[in-house]
């Protein structure tokens, strides 16, 4: 602990030394005919020399946290393209989603350690202590490759998101005829009119699917999982107040590690991160949070992730499986595998309609041995 912020220290005061004359010249204590770089420079081995640790090996280790104290110009807690100053390696290096910024956690990653991350931190929201080992399976940026981060990181690529399964299934939900569900209006995979503009466009695709419902109608878990993240405390954000579980192998009765986001929530969800929560239960109330459109009705956007990976990476983008795969969360609902889009659209047209499995508001499971079911509950008739 000690250590460490006397590491941090001398990064800092190295680092002050290796930048340019912009804060020299604002430094109104250079006097004495010396300028203050070098008073810097003098204070910074006196320092190192005091605790014997060599400043050039700091000098080539700096911290995150100092690499951003002395970069970031705006305070906006990241360091952007035109703020870097860095000589040893490359911006890219550390901007690894491709955003043009270098955020905390990317700056962490590229120097390959992960010192103090914590669920919550990586998350960006919440507290909880959850159960231990719940969330095994955190990996690094570094770890997913270049498909990966074309089709979940900024500046998506679209022929990496069809390699990913983005793109329309071309299944037909089935819902139950004695009983009303709430029913998907927006299709996963569709050309998406998204937030911001007003037009169809092909570039971007729909990356789950709508559920419209009535506003305070509750969001149900669709299988026994784990909460792994939340995000959206501003109701500004894209996605709005969100949530998104993991749920093993043995949780959903597939071979694959599956992630259910569930979006738009009026109140944030209640469940920590780290905590279980059960098939069937609810999450919170149905709301149109980050929803930008004032015509647009409440609904849930829910979202399928999956890999045989049981790896992971929190980012600002949401949770991103290492070796990640879409699917339309009606391939979710066959409850068998294969959950990948192309092998839904090669399905003979008799298997393309697919049964809902689902909750009755009464509280009884149809089939009565499902692993796996819609988000809402249905309403006897
Ligand atoms: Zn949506």
């Amino acid at each position: 602990m000690v250590a460490g912020q006397v590491e941090r220290r001398l990064a800092a005061i190295v680092g002050a030394v290796r930048r340019p004359a912009v804060s020299a010249s604002t430094d109104s204590n250079g006097g004495h005919g010396m300028n203050a770089s070098t008073q810097r420079l003098i204070a910074a081995v006196a320092f190192a020399a005091a605790f014997c640790v060599p400043a050039g090996r700091l000098a080539a280790q700096p911290t995150p946290e100092s690499m951003i104290a002395h970069m970031d110009a705006d305070g906006d807690g990241r360091v952007s393209k035109d703020e870097f100053t860095g000589r040893r390696r490359p911006f890219e290096d550390f901007d690894l989603d491709g955003d043009g910024y270098a955020t905390r956690d990317e700056i962490e990653a590229a120097f390959g350690t992960r010192r103090g991350m914590t669920p919550d931190s990586a998350a960006g929201q919440q507290g909880g202590e959850g159960t231990p080992g719940a969330l095994s399976g955190r990996a690094t940026l570094r770890e997913l490759d270049t498909i990966t981060r074309g089709a979940f990181l900024a500046k998506r690529v679209r022929e990496d998101e069809i390699a990913r399964g983005l793109i329309e299934s071309n299944l037909i939900p089935e819902y139950p005829g004695d009983a009303s569900c709430p029913r998907i209006d927006h299709i996963f995979g569709e050309p998406w009119q998204g937030p911001v503009s007003q037009r169809k466009s092909n570039a971007t695709r729909h990356h789950g699917a709508d559920i419209p419902a009535r506003y305070g109608t509750p969001i149900l878990a669709m299988a026994n999982g784990v909460v792994v993240a939340k995000s959206g405390g501003k109701n500004g954000d894209f996605r709005g107040k969100q949530i998104t579980l993991r749920h093993s192998p043995q949780e959903s009765g597939l071979s694959v590690w599956l992630y259910t986001t569930y979006a738009h929530f009026s109140k944030m969800p209640e469940a920590r991160i780290g905590q279980h929560v059960r098939m069937g239960e609810p999450l919170g109330p149905t709301g149109k949070s980050g929803v930008s459109s004032l015509r647009r009705q409440e609904h849930l956007h829910v979202e399928v992730l999956y890999s045989t990976s049981d790896r992971y990476v929190a980012t600002q983008y949401g949770i991103v499986p290492v070796d990640g795969r879409y699917a339309d969360v009606v391939a979710l609902m066959r409850a068998r595998m294969p959950l990948d889009t192309n092998a839904m659209r090669a399905l003979p047209d008799a298997e393309r309609h697919i049964t809902i499995p689902h909750k009755l508001t009464g509280g009884a499971t149809v089939p009565s041995d499902a692993l796996i079911i819609w988000p809402y509950a249905c309403e006897s008739d």
